[in-house]
C-alpha cells in the first residue's frame, strides 16, 4: 500500500477516492525541517502540497523513493519543478480547479463594488443607528451592471470563466490576449441548452479604453506592473478596475493615486505585492473592495483539487 502525505491538506472527497484504490493518506502536518526525515521513515511515495510545504532541490535529492509531487492549485513556485523532472518524478497541478471559484469572486466584488458594499459594511456598524439617512444618501447613486462593458485582461481559463458570467448577466465583454486570437466561451443552461459566443482578442488599449470595468487574469511574469499609471491613463474615468490575479500585476501607487484623484471610482484586490503583510494605505482606502487572495478558496474547488490529483495519482499507480 503506498503511502501519500498531504502535508498542507486535502479534501475528504479526494482522500476518500484514494482511500478506495487501497492508498494511506497521511494529513497531519509535518513541519518543514522534518519533512526529508519523515519521507523516508514512513516511506512517502507522494507528497502533496498547497502552498505553504516546500519540495526544493535539496528534499528532492535526499528522498530517492518518492515518485511524485502534487500541487493543489495553480501556481508551483514553492516546488523545483525542472529539478524534479529531471530526477524523474511526475509533478502535478490542478490548474483549472479553481477557476469558477476566482470567477465568481470577480462578480463578488463587482457587484459589492457598483452599490459601495464595501465601504456600507464599513460604515454601518459604526453609524448605521444613529445617521440611517445620512449613510443611504452617501450610498445612493450606484449603479447596475447589466449593459456595462466588461474588459478582460488574460483571456486563459479564468478570463474565460469570468466572461461567460458576464455574457449570462448581459454585459459586454471586450478581452485582450497577448498570446490568444479568440476563444469561444460555451454557457450552458440550466435546460440543458448551450450557446456560443466566440470572442475575439482586441489590443490592450482598446479594452483600457473601451470598459466600465477592468478584471486581470494574467501571470505575474515580470517586474514591471502590467497596468501602471500610463495604462490606468487611457481607462474611462470613474471606471473600476479588479485584480484577483497575482500582486504587482497592477502598480498600487498609481492605482491608489488615481482613486484619490476621481480618476477611477473604485478597485477590488484579492492579491497584493507585499503578501502576507500588504500595505497599509491599501487596507485603508475608502474606494477598494478587499479581500485576502481567497480566489481560490472555495469548497467546491478544493474538493475538485483533491478529486483531480486523486485522479492523476490513481493513474500514475495504475500504469
Ligand atoms: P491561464 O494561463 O489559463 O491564463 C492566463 C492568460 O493570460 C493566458 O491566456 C496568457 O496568454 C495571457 N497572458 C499572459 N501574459 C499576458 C499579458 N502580459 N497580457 C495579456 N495576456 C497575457 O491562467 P489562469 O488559470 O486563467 O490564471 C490567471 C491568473 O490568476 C494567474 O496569475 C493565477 O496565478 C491567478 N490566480 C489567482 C487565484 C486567487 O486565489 N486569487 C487563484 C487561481 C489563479
Amino acid at each position: 500500500m503506498s503511502k501519500i502525505l498531504a502535508n498542507d491538506g486535502i479534501s475528504d472527497s479526494g482522500k476518500v477516492a484514494l482511500e478506495e484504490k487501497g492508498f494511506q493518506v497521511i494529513t497531519e502536518k509535518v513541519d518543514q525541517e522534518n519533512l526529508i526525515e519523515t519521507i523516508n521513515k514512513e516511506d512517502i511515495k507522494v507528497l502533496l502540497v498547497r502552498s505553504a510545504t516546500t519540495a526544493r532541490k535539496e528534499l528532492i535529492d535526499a528522498c530517492p523513493n518518492l515518485k511524485i509531487i502534487g500541487r493543489g492549485g495553480v501556481g508551483m513556485d514553492n516546488i523545483d519543478v525542472e529539478y524534479a523532472k529531471e530526477k524523474g518524478l511526475e509533478v502535478y497541478n490542478t490548474p483549472a480547479a479553481s477557476s469558477s471559484s476566482v470567477a465568481e469572486l470577480v462578480f463578488a466584488h463587482l457587484f459589492g463594488m457598483v452599490r459601495f458594499l464595501y465601504e456600507s459594511n464599513r460604515q454601518m456598524p459604526l453609524e448605521g443607528d444613529e445617521n440611517f439617512k445620512s449613510l443611504k444618501k452617501a450610498f445612493s447613486g450606484g449603479s447596475e451592471l447589466t449593459g456595462k462593458t466588461l474588459g478582460i485582461i488574460g483571456f486563459g481559463r479564468i478570463g474565460q470563466e469570468v466572461a461567460k458570467r458576464a455574457i449570462g448577466l448581459g454585459m459586454n465583454v471586450l478581452a485582450h490576449d497577448k498570446y490568444t486570437s479568440e476563444a469561444n466561451i460555451t454557457l450552458n443552461f440550466f435546460n440543458g441548452d448551450k450557446k456560443t459566443f466566440t470572442i475575439e482578442s482586441t489590443s490592450l488599449k482598446n479594452v483600457l479604453k473601451g470598459s466600465d470595468f477592468v478584471t486581470l487574469h494574467i501571470p505575474k511574469l515580470e517586474d514591471k506592473a502590467v497596468i501602471g499609471a500610463e495604462e490606468i491613463g487611457l481607462m474611462k474615468d470613474g471606471a473600476g478596475i479588479i485584480n484577483t490575479a497575482r500582486g504587482g500585476v497592477i502598480d498600487e501607487d498609481a492605482l491608489m493615486f488615481s482613486l484619490d484623484k476621481g480618476k477611477l471610482a473604485y478597485a477590488a484586490l484579492d492579491v497584493f505585492t507585499n503578501e502576507p503583510n500588504p500595505s497599509i494605505h491599501l487596507m485603508m482606502h475608502n474606494n477598494i473592495s478587499l479581500t485576502p487572495h481567497i480566489g481560490a478558496a472555495t469548497l467546491e474547488a478544493q474538493d475538485r483539487i483533491g478529486e483531480e490529483l486523486a485522479e492523476k495519482i490513481i493513474s500514475y499507480f495504475n500504469k
